[in-house]
């Protein structure tokens, strides 16, 4: 049967702009009556704070966002995604890249060619076997990565519409043999049997590259609809440091859960400003044509506690 998820890096308290990404991709499955799966992104060993997987499974479930199944953590399928890795290898899909962070922050923040900012133009994937030899002499161990598509990939995301971008060669295991983002990402919602990726649309434009991972694999790949982030006064990302950002933090001004999912609710123009809510009853109320499209900035007075 088809599922939602929802798959939060445990590296913090989720704020209130993880909660509202949850909310919805907690809503679009539970309208249809679908499974919604909790799965911890924890592979990023340096920013994992062990003690979040619990915050996060807790203020989930304070806001009544609730999951089928034991939630997942993709630490415990390494072996999985090395396989998967390895069968990459072997079909010579990828190739070593041997650039210092440096070296690819300066090429991606310079593209020149087909290439935007932010996209890796493929400066080791022509290496020689013995340019490739003496890097190695050099003592840099290397990220792995997947050729590219060459050519743009599009998809009709069911929020956003047509998108489509050049899909460079992405790393799919880092220098230090961890897998990548975009590679378990879409492993991952393909083995959960995930149809539909709700999530912020700041990685609209990582999921060309996540589509190309499923065809070399020849996966057939969820669907997809970005959300509307929520920003700081300043209109950068939301940070814990903007103010009272987190259900704790709400609850230590005195609000309570449902005055929390009230408020959420009301910034997606399914309640009215202070009416508190149930999960329940908004998935009564949900209606995907309606979202908003623009993104939410937070006003200071709500990040204060004044309101
Ligand atoms: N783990 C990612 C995050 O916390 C979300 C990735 C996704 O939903 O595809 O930002």
């Amino acid at each position: 049967m088809p599922a939602g998820r929802y798959a939060p890096s445990p590296t913090g308290r989720l704020h209130v702009g993880n909660l509202r990404t949850a909310l919805l991709a907690w809503l679009y499955a539970r309208v249809d009556n679908s499974p919604f799966l909790l799965r911890f992104e924890d592979l990023d060993e340096a920013s994992v704070r062990a003690e979040h997987y619990q915050t996060q499974a807790h203020d989930l479930a304070a806001l009544g966002l609730d999951w089928d199944n034991e939630p997942t953590r993709q630490t415990e399928r390494l072996d999985y995604y090395n396989a998967i890795i390895e069968q990459l290898i072997r079909a010579d899909l990828t190739y070593p890249c041997y650039c210092s962070r440096r070296e690819v922050r300066e090429a991606t923040q310079a593209p020149n060619g087909p290439w935007s900012h932010g996209q890796y133009p493929g400066t080791c994937r022509t290496l020689t076997a013995a340019e490739r030899s003496a890097k190695e002499d050099e003592g840099r161990p290397p990220s792995l990565r997947l050729r590219g598509a060459d050519e743009a990939i599009g998809f009709t995301d069911l929020r956003c519409g047509y998108h489509e971008g050049m899909v460079d060669d992405a790393v799919i295991r880092r220098f230090d043999g961890t897998p990548a983002y975009n590679l378990v990402v879409m492993v991952d919602d393909v083995a959960q049997g995930i149809d539909l990726v709700v999530r912020a649309d700041d990685l609209l434009d990582s999921t060309p590259r996540q589509l190309h991972v499923a065809a070399v694999l020849g996966l057939e790949p969820p669907a997809f609809a970005h959300v509307p982030l929520v920003l700081a006064p300043s209109g950068d990302r939301l940070a814990k440091r903007d103010g009272a950002v987190t259900l704790a933090d709400r609850q230590s001004l005195g609000e309570t859960p449902a005055d929390v999912l009230g408020y959420l609710a009301s910034t997606l123009g399914m309640a009215e400003p202070g009416e508190p809510v149930t999960a329940r009853q908004l998935v009564d109320r949900f209606d995907p044509a309606g979202l908003p499209t623009d993104p939410l900035t937070l006003d200071s007075v709500y990040l204060a506690g004044d309101d």
